[in-house]
């Protein structure tokens, strides 16, 4: 049986009973990867559509599979993406770009024209990194150069990078701007090195007039790259070109990293970005709600400020609502977003004041039944290390502590070794129920102590 051809007979039942900005969103990207005597399985692109579509469209489109296929005994699986394929970020609801050149030379770049100064919330947290960003955009490789920008997960670094990008482009279509993470760089140079063909990077890398590299702190610790990478920095900058670097900690704090790299990175401009605070994680839920052509009322936006602390799961959770309020045909109201996001009648500070390291550190203790002094240690076995790695998780996006403050919670980890237990738990929340109730259950604990 044709795969395509059923998958099309699907999705062009599923387009008439869904409205089209849900299709655009949630479908139009999705595909029939396999179809054998009893599965088939569907591709979507990210892990919260994947959450979306299973919680809200799985029997009907299984009951359209069978229908299509001729087989009652037709079951649907639903995966994230393909193998090494990274996630694309959630289809914009509302958003229609429209296709000019200028857009395209955006895309070119790597940019995302999202990532504008004008969708850019500004508050004390990052004011100076935004003061900063301006004035290169301003005049690139004249104000200050390279820019380093550093900070925690989702505190908008890779938004205000992108943004001088943006910017550029905008003033002059033809700006060579080379923007990348860490990895990709790495990887490209690693290539260029294995293949013997160092010299067409040199050429691509060294005629930019701009080069953003997104975490750079992925570079530490591979000589080779560091090497390479020190001569491309050089004759950038000589050329005059602006650099802009982003990272998860000061250069002071990247171990591994060569003496000479790091004293050029600190021989430009450093600014640290703080955790976006109340009012700001307000401010940008208000913006996201208006790209997607949402008016959000502004105590909407404050409480899911108030219920979502991670500056990362913002958009995603605004998403949600957006989509649960098309789905139940419901208004966004208060109570909506208590019913989804729980939150709660208490008196907030009631529900902060229980909400402490200490708290959370019983909770996860009971719950996984470790003792404390073996969370806070530096046993490494499987059943210790998962525990504490959510013990992390919890700290940084319950309570906004830094990834030092965690650290030195947990008895003096450094915050690389935080960050990476971080990350490994919110990549495992995407599609591990066991990990979603564990921590469903502990929050909970904790919330109604
Ligand atoms: P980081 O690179 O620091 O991890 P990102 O730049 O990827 O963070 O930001 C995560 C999300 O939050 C993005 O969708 C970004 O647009 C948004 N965001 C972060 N800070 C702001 C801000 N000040 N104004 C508007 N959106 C922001
Ligand atoms: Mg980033």
């Amino acid at each position: 049986m044709d795969k395509t051809k059923v998958w099309g007979l699907v999705l062009s039942e599923i387009e008439l009973q869904v409205t089209r900005p849900m299709f655009a969103a949630f479908f139009s990207k999705t595909r029939l990867e396999s179809l054998d005597d009893n599965t088939a399985v569907v591709l979507v692109t990210n892990p919260l559509i994947k959450e979306i579509v299973e919680s809200r469209y799985y029997p009907t489109i299984e009951s359209l599979i069978k229908k299509h296929t001729h087989n009652k005994n037709m079951q649907l699986l639903l995966k994230v993406g393909g193998e090494n394929k990274k996630y694309e970020e959630p289809g914009p609801l509302f958003y229609k770009p429209i296709e000019n050149s200028l857009e395209k030379s955006v895309k070119y770049a790597h940019l995302n024209p999202l990532y504008s100064f004008e969708n850019f919330a500004v508050s004390g947290s990052n004011q100076m990194a935004y003061a900063a960003a301006k004035a290169i955009a301003q005049s690139p490789g004249k104000a200050y150069n390279p820019l380093f920008l550093y900070g925690g997960v989702g505190v908008g670094k890779t938004h205000l990078m992108q943004a001088i990008g943006v910017e550029l482009l905008r003033k002059n279509r033809d700006t060579k701007i080379i923007f990348c993470t860490g990895e990709e760089f790495t990887n490209e140079i690693i290539n260029a090195i294995r293949s013997k063909n160092t010299q067409q990077f040199k050429d691509k890398f060294r005629n930019a007039h701009m080069l953003l590299i997104d975490d750079i702190q992925f570079i530490a610790g591979k000589n080779a790259v560091q090497e390479e990478f020190f001569y491309t920095f050089n004759a950038i900058y000589r050329r005059g070109s602006q650099i802009v670097f982003t990272s998860d900690r000061p250069p002071s704090e990247i171990s591994k990293l060569e003496e000479r790299l790091r004293s050029r990175f600190e021989g430009g401009l450093l600014i640290d970005i703080q955790i976006p605070d109340f009012e700001l994680r307000s401010a940008i839920i208000l913006i996201k709600a208006k790209q997607r052509g949402v008016d959000l009322q502004m105590n909407i936006a404050q409480e899911l400020a108030t219920q979502i602390s991670d500056a990362r799961r913002l958009e995603g959770s605004l998403i949600r609502l957006i989509t649960e309020s098309e789905v139940r045909k419901e208004a966004i109201t208060l109570s909506l977003v208590h019913k989804l996001f729980g939150g709660s009648n208490k008196p907030r500070h009631a529900l902060r004041s229980s909400l402490t390291p200490g708290s959370f550190i019983s909770a996860v203790s009971r719950h996984f039944n470790i003792k404390t002094s073996l969370l806070k240690g530096s046993g490494r076995s499987r059943s210790i290390v998962l525990p504490r790695q959510v013990l992390m998780y919890l700290l940084r996006t319950e309570l906004g502590l830094s990834l030092n403050e965690v650290g030195s919670f947990l008895g003096g980890r450094d915050h690389s070794t935080i960050l990476h237990g971080i990350e490994k738990i919110s990549l495992l929340l995407s599609n591990n129920k066991d990990l979603q109730t564990d921590i469903f259950t502990i929050k909970n604990y904790v919330g109604n102590k």
